[in-house]
């Protein structure tokens, strides 16, 4: 897994590519982004950064902005709320989601070109997916 300091340079890095507007408030919420080891929701990172550079909204619609530019993943919950973490790895991967404490793990592998494969036998083109899988971690049971 890269370190902190290459995570947030490969997303500043994503910003410039995507012609996004690179702003203090934005590299503050990318850097906090970069440090954390799980996906957080716009809310907790909302929380965490302080009241001072973001209103919740601005939060929100920076996430949108790097996750339409790939900066950023988000991942679904059961709840509907959506977990963002930084894309700094390009490879594929799942998660596993723990549903009380929302604790994170990657699945570093991914089962589903089988039944891709399936879709484009029937026809279909531009296939993609999305899989997260929901548990009780060791800790929370
Ligand atoms: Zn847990
Ligand atoms: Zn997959």
């Amino acid at each position: 897994m890269p370190n902190t300091e290459d995570r947030f340079d490969t997303a500043l890095s994503s910003l410039k590519k995507e012609r996004l507007r690179i702003t203090e408030p934005r590299k503050a919420l990318l850097q906090l982004m970069a440090d954390q080891s799980k996906p957080y929701s716009a809310e907790e990172l909302h929380e965490m950064l302080g009241s001072s550079s973001f209103d919740l909204v601005t939060v929100y619609r920076n996430l949108e902005a790097f996750e339409k530019a790939g900066i950023v993943n988000r991942i679904p919950t059961e709840s509907g709320k959506g977990l963002f973490e930084i894309n700094a790895e390009q490879h594929h991967y799942h998660h596993i989601i723990c549903r009380k404490c929302h604790k994170t793990e990657k699945l570093d592998t991914c089962e589903v070109k089988k039944l891709e494969k399936l879709a484009s036998d029937l026809g279909y083109s531009e296939i993609t997916h999305v899989l997260e899988l929901y548990g009780v971690c060791e800790t929370c049971r």
